[in-house]
C-alpha cells in the first residue's frame, strides 16, 4: 500500500527543495529531450559527458514548477528520501511536512547570512581554503546536516555538487 500520487504532488509542490539548487546544482537531460527544453527556456549543456541543466531551476516560482504538466523526465522520476519515506507510509504527512518545513527555514537562515552570495559560492571558498565567517559555516553545517538526514539518497553524488537526477 502507498499513498496516492495527488498525494505526492501535494508535498512537493509544498516543499521545492530539489529544484532549488541547495540540495543538488544541476540535473540531467534524458535523450531526445533537449529541443523541447530549449523551447520550454532551459539552459542546457554538457557537464562530464552528460546533458544537464543548472539548478536552481528558471521554471521554479517560489516552491512552484511552473512548467509541471511539460517537467523533464528527470523531476517525473526524481524522488528524495523524504517523498519515498512518505509514499512508503514510513512517515506521515505532519512530519514530512516538519521535515520540509524545518529545512527550508535553515535554508532561509542561511541565506540572510549570505546576503547577495549563493550557497555553490559558499562551498567553493570552503574547498578553496578561503576563510569563511563561524557562523556561515555553523548554518551551512545546519543546513547540509538537515538534507542529509532528510533529502538526500545513499547514491547521490557525495558532496552534493552533482545531481543526476536520473540516478537518484
Ligand atoms: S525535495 Fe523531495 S519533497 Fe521536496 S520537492 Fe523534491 S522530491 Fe518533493
Ligand atoms: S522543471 Fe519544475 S520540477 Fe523540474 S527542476 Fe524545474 S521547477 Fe523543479
Amino acid at each position: 500500500m502507498s499513498v496516492a500520487a495527488s498525494q505526492s504532488e501535494h508535498l512537493c509542490v509544498a516543499c521545492g527543495i530539489c529544484c532549488s539548487g541547495t540540495l543538488f546544482n544541476r540535473a540531467v537531460v534524458y535523450e531526445g529531450e533537449d529541443e523541447r527544453l530549449l523551447a520550454l527556456g532551459f539552459s542546457v549543456t554538457e557537464v562530464d559527458g552528460d546533458r544537464v541543466f543548472p539548478l536552481r531551476c528558471v521554471q521554479l516560482s517560489g516552491t512552484l514548477c511552473t512548467v509541471y504538466p511539460d517537467r523533464p523526465l528527470a523531476c517525473r522520476t526524481y524522488r528524495c528520501a523524504t517523498l519515498r519515506a512518505f509514499e512508503a507510509l514510513e512517515i506521515d504527512r505532519p512530519e514530512a511536512d516538519r521535515r520540509v518545513v524545518t529545512t527550508k527555514a535553515a535554508i532561509a537562515d542561511l541565506h540572510v547570512t549570505l546576503g547577495d552570495e549563493s550557497i555553490a559560492e559558499l562551498k567553493q571558498q570552503l574547498t578553496a581554503g578561503t576563510p569563511v565567517a563561524p557562523e556561515l559555516k555553523l548554518q551551512l553545517g545546519i543546513v547540509e546536516l538537515l538534507l542529509g538526514r532528510y533529502f538526500k539518497l545513499p547514491d547521490d553524488h557525495p558532496d552534493s555538487g552533482v545531481t543526476d537526477l536520473a540516478r537518484a
